[in-house]
């Protein structure tokens, strides 16, 4: 059965009135392109200035798309979404971190977090980014093959190491745990740092998920390579598929560098080859478990679409749904309401510390026509049925 995406009573039930107001003035704002622009500056300037801007920005943006500064923080919210049916992934999201003890302390929150999905229905799966365990570089130079000094090598172990220590543990905790992927010119060596994992602990089934972003060309042929290997040496893929979080960094790399841009030509194309690799990777369910990380509600039609074909029932374990916290709750809980699984990304972390995520969130909702507007209907569309917009 098709959810229906316009229902937002079921979408914005858990947002109290004045929850509600915030949400749509704050898109109203990031609707505001050269505001986005300003503001973005404005607070990057405060924060590395330290200035007092903190109380702010929760109150603002951080507390619309972050469930907290830390995970007890979250918990009020998980549970009450999860009585509505929608679960949650808690994801630490400090970035842009460059040493050893914030590799570690990223760690750590993996691993605590890794209990949480043991313990409770209502987080199924645990999640970090490549560069919450390494340094960047060392995964830049990895990727380009270039050859590391000892003390580099050394640093390279430890990021193994880091991602050892948590697939081993998602492992003997039989839970699964999701990697996300980053810029192109450093996900050679995430990816193949991945495959090692999934080699050792998806034997038999997919505990640790890769990430493919399918505005990147190359990434259906990717698809099918690693397809080939799991075939041949006997292993399970748990498969994120999203559309790309970098465009704008990616091409302007490329220009700079004189390299062809790694991103398909037009949006059209990078829908296109979403589309495929959902196909591919339903194709192949003897392989792939597929998580479909988006908030376009054609993709979400597709692939319920798919599920009906291969007559899974919405809720099979093998398709995820999942969505960014403060981001397209009308999919979310209305996916859930009719019986599939539907999962929220709830970022927390020190607020300084998740700016990166939240400028990527605003720019995003700036550039990607449509996106916004959309929000900000369905919250207008809400806002009058009850009755507040007057
Ligand atoms: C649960 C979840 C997990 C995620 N994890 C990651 C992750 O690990 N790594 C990551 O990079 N992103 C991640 N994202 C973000 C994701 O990649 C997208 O940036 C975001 O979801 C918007 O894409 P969409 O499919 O929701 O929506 P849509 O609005 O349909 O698509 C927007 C996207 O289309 C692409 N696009 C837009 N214009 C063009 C153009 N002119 N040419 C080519 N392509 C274009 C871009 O990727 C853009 O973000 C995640 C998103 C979700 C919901």
């Amino acid at each position: 059965m098709q959810p229906n995406f316009e229902n937002t009573a079921i979408a914005f039930e858990l947002k109290s009135d004045s929850q509600l107001e915030r949400a749509y003035f704050l898109f109203k704002m990031i609707a505001n392109e050269p505001l986005v622009r300003i503001g973005t500056a404005v607070t990057n300037f405060a924060i590395k200035a330290h200035l007092p801007v903190e109380g702010l920005i929760r109150a603002t943006v951080f507390d619309h798309f972050c469930g907290g500064v830390n995970e007890e923080d979250c918990l009020p919210i998980i549970d009450k979404m999860y009585e509505k049916g929608v679960c949650s992934i808690l994801d630490y999201s400090a970035e842009g971190k460059e040493v050893d003890n914030q590799f570690d302390f990223a760690m750590e929150k993996t691993l605590e977090v890794l209990d949480f999905v043991k313990e409770k229905d209502a987080i199924p799966f645990a999640v970090f980014k490549p560069t919450g365990f390494g340094r960047f570089k060392l995964f830049e130079m990895m990727s380009a093959g270039l050859e590391l000094t000892d003390d580099q090598q050394a640093e390279w172990n430890r990021i193994v190491n880091r991602y050892e220590k948590v697939c081993k543990k998602a492992h003997d905790l039989d839970v699964a745990l999701l990697i996300d992927a980053e810029e192109s010119w450093m996900q050679k060596a995430a990816d193949d740092l991945v495959l090692q994992m999934m080699r050792k602990y998806n034997k038999e089934k997919a505990i640790v998920f890769n990430t493919f972003q399918m505005y990147r060309w190359d990434r259906m042929e990717y698809i099918k390579h690693v397809h080939q290997l799991a075939k041949e040496e006997g292993f399970k893929y748990g498969a994120k598929v999203v559309r790309g979080a970098y465009m704008e960094k990616e091409n302007e790399r490329a220009q700079e560098k004189g390299y062809p841009t790694p991103i398909c030509k037009s949006k059209k194309e990078t829908d296109e080859n979403f589309d495929a690799a959902i196909q591919y990777l339903m194709d192949h369910l003897d392989i792939f478990t597929v998580f479909s990380g988006t908030h376009n509600e054609q993709s979400c039609h597709k692939l319920i679409d798919l599920m009906a074909e291969k007559k899974l029932n919405s809720n099979d374990n093998s398709v995820w749904f999942g969505q960014l916290f403060g981001m397209s709750d009308h999919i979310t809980y209305n996916l859930a309401a009719a019986g599939y699984n539907a999962v929220k990304y709830v970022p927390y972390g020190p607020v300084r510390d998740v700016m990166p995520y939240l400028i990527r969130r605003a720019e995003e909702n700036t550039s990607v026509a449509g996106q916004t507007s959309r929000e900000l209907a369905l919250l207008q569309k809400e806002r009058k049925r009850r009755k507040l917009d007057d």
